[in-house]
Formats: C-alpha cells, sequence, structure tokens
C-alpha cells in the first residue's frame, strides 16, 4: 500500500523538519562525555527559580484539563503590553499561532508571502497547505526585501509573514522600512510579523509595532517565551492583534493547545520581567565577543540583533559542522537555504561554552 499517494500533493512533495541534533544523540554516537548545543537558539540559562516553583504546584493539578482560555495568563499579559485580553490568543509554542494563521486564512489559489531565507515553518506550513507559499529573496544586507515583498503581494494574497528581527541571519528592518512597507499592503492582507527575538533587540530604530496596530489593524505580532525567558521545552507563544482578527483565529484553536505546566510557567516569566535585562545584556556582550572572535578566524559576520549570529566561511559550512560535531560542538549549517554554501548559524551560549567553539574551531581551521 503506497499511503503516500493518499495525501494532498502539498504533503506528499514535504519533507519533515528536521532540528538540530539533541546533545544526548550526538553524545551517544560520538561517545563524548561533554557536548556543547549552539544551534536552536535557546536560552542557555536554565528556567528562574519562581519558574520551577511554579510548574511544582501546578503539578498537582495534571489530571485536570488546563484552562483553555489562558484566562490568568492572558489578563497578566495584557496588562504587562497594555492591550486588552480579547487582542491576545496564546499558542502551543508561537509556532501554532503561525499554523492557525496559514490554516485559517487560506483558500485554495490564494497565498501567503515570506521570505525564502527566514524561519523554516513558513515554507514547511505553507507546503502542506496547498503549497500556497510564495518566497521572497533577501536582500543585499540578509535583510527581509520588504519592498520586493510588496511587489509580490497580489489579489490572492492573504497574509504576509515577516520575522524581525530575522532568523537565521539576525537582521532586522526599521520603522522606516516597515512604514514604508505598510503603506503599500492593502488592508485585507494580514502582515504576520515573527517577533521572537523582540526581546532581544537594542537597536533604536526598530519598530514598536504594537504601537503601529492603531494604524495598521490588519497587523498581528506573533511572540515566544521560548527564547528569551527559557521556555522552549514547554511550548509557549502568543500572538497579539485585532480583537476581531484574534476572535477568528480563536476558532481553529485545538480546545486545550497551552498545558497547565505551560501556563504557570509562562505567568512566573511575566511576574519576574525584571529579569530579562540581565539576560539581555549578559547575551549582547556574548554576542559582540562572538563577533569579533569570528571576526578574527576569518569568518564574514552578519550583524546581529538576536541570541545567534550568522557567519560565512570560504568553505563548505556541512564539513565545518562535522567537523565541530566531532569535537562536541552543535551549530547548524545553513547552506542547504540558499544563503550561500559556507553559511552557519551559531546559537549563543553561555561564556564558556562559546568559548568552547571557538577553541574547536582555531583547531579545525589552523
Ligand atoms: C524560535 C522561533 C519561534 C518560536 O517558536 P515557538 O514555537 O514559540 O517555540 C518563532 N519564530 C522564529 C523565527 C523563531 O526563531
Amino acid at each position: 500500500m503506497d499511503f503516500s499517494s493518499l495525501f494532498r500533493p502539498g504533503i506528499r512533495a514535504t519533507r519533515p523538519y528536521t532540528p538540530g541534533k539533541p546533545v544526548s544523540e550526538v553524545q551517544r554516537e560520538l561517545g563524548l562525555d561533554s557536548v556543547v548545543k549552539l544551534a536552536s537558539n535557546e536560552n542557555p540559562e536554565g528556567p528562574l527559580p519562581a519558574v520551577l516553583e511554579a510548574i511544582q504546584q501546578a503539578a498537582l493539578q495534571i489530571n485536570r484539563y488546563p484552562d483553555a482560555a489562558c484566562f490568568k495568563l492572558t489578563n497578566t499579559l495584557a496588562k504587562h503590553l497594555d492591550v486588552s485580553p480579547q487582542s491576545i490568543i496564546f499558542g502551543n509554542g508561537s509556532n501554532e499561532v503561525i499554523d492557525m494563521l496559514i490554516r485559517a486564512l487560506v483558500s485554495p489559489g490564494e497565498n501567503v508571502v515570506y521570505s525564502h531565507h527566514s524561519f523554516i515553518v513558513y515554507a514547511l506550513t505553507t507546503s502542506v497547505h496547498f503549497e500556497c507559499g510564495r518566497p521572497v529573496p533577501l536582500d543585499a544586507n540578509d535583510k527581509h526585501d520588504l519592498d520586493a515583498m510588496a511587489d509580490m503581494v497580489d489579489e490572492n494574497t492573504k497574509l504576509v509573514l515577516v520575522c524581525n528581527p530575522n532568523n537565521p541571519t539576525g537582521t532586522y528592518n526599521t520603522i522606516e522600512e516597515f512604514d514604508r512597507f505598510l503603506a503599500r499592503i492593502p488592508e485585507n492582507v494580514i502582515v504576520g510579523i515573527d517577533e521572537a527575538y523582540y526581546e532581544y533587540v537594542t537597536a533604536e530604530d526598530y519598530p514598536q509595532t504594537i504601537a503601529m496596530m492603531k494604524k495598521h489593524p490588519n497587523l498581528i505580532l506573533l511572540r515566544t517565551f521560548s527564547k528569551i525567558h527559557s521556555l522552549a521545552g514547554l511550548r509557549v507563544g502568543y500572538g497579539v492583534g485585532h480583537p476581531d482578527l484574534i476572535g477568528e483565529l480563536h476558532k481553529t484553536r485545538e480546545p486545550f493547545n497551552v498545558n497547565v505546566l505551560s501556563q504557570v510557567a509562562a505567568i512566573a516569566c511575566l511576574e519576574n520581567w525584571h529579569e530579562v535585562e540581565g539576560r539581555v545584556q549578559r547575551n549582547r556582550e556574548q554576542l559582540d565577543y562572538m563577533a569579533t572572535q569570528l571576526a578574527d578566524l576569518g569568518f564574514a559576520v552578519v550583524p546581529s540583533e538576536t541570541n545567534f549570529i550568522l557567519v560565512r566561511c570560504d568553505g563548505d559550512a556541512g564539513k565545518l559542522t562535522n567537523d565541530l560535531l566531532q569535537k562536541g560542538v552543535i551549530v547548524r549549517p545553513m547552506h542547504a537555504f540558499g544563503l550561500g554554501e559556507g553559511a552557519l548559524r551559531i546559537s549563543i551560549g553561555l561564556p564558556a561554552e562559546n568559548q568552547r567553539c571557538l577553541d574547536a574551531l582555531k583547531e579545525i581551521l589552523s
């Protein structure tokens, strides 16, 4: 029985997502005691003590379904962002909100515009949903080419996805670029701005999109607890948009999509928001250090506003990644993403982890 022929063409043509190798797998395969993972843009700092406490208490209730409406979490976040609770939808990671948007908006024959060199989930999700994706190349500086993306929008476009700052390049688009872009996008096209790395950004001309929503009600922002808040393993993210838009999206949400432990953990993060500043600072110090050191090693370094850095070497990123793996350092090669043969994405880890990556690179390159 050829099961693949039973599935829609878009699904047959799609290859499953391949994540960065887990530490345990690399340890097992290579017989290494200590392995450093700088591959998935996770926060190298563990969860806050308040998060662990909240999870411990809530664990006693996991025989019950979670609050489907995420009432307390939604209200806590609404206060924090100064928006109405009706403007917020939570997902099992912001991935799920991206998925909801595409499934809810796009009928066969309609399309989604996004950047070809951006979060791989846009390509995957549009591929399985009627092959509705319309990828646009980045500009020469590895930034979203917002003019080219606006050019690509036609009468069948339902959604434009912009990742700002962008994964995997770490680049960002400015307020001015966004103003020009949004002025060109018709009101009946939804613009999803993926701000998974929002908290890490320090650039002053980075757009504050919640304020922009007044003028552009077709905007929806996507943010997550996976990165700055260290909850990648719990899966919780959210969208912020016009209450009527969010109301429609709620219809496509699975009834209990955010679990009991994730809800209390995310609330604890919001109640301890003062921890964010230190996390951003420590990341920035290491980011700057890595950028300088990698440039000294001969890499072309793309300026980053995130917790990862895209670099290019003269050689083959696939081979370099494998050489690093042999030394117990996991990074992510990007040559398959059309970013050049030598493109490599390295997440910022703890100081000792970053140093180990640099030392391994020095050995390999000498
Ligand atoms: C990490 C990341 C996310 C977050 O996904 P979650 O499902 O919330 O873990 C979303 N978008 C981009 C671009 C990311 O890099």
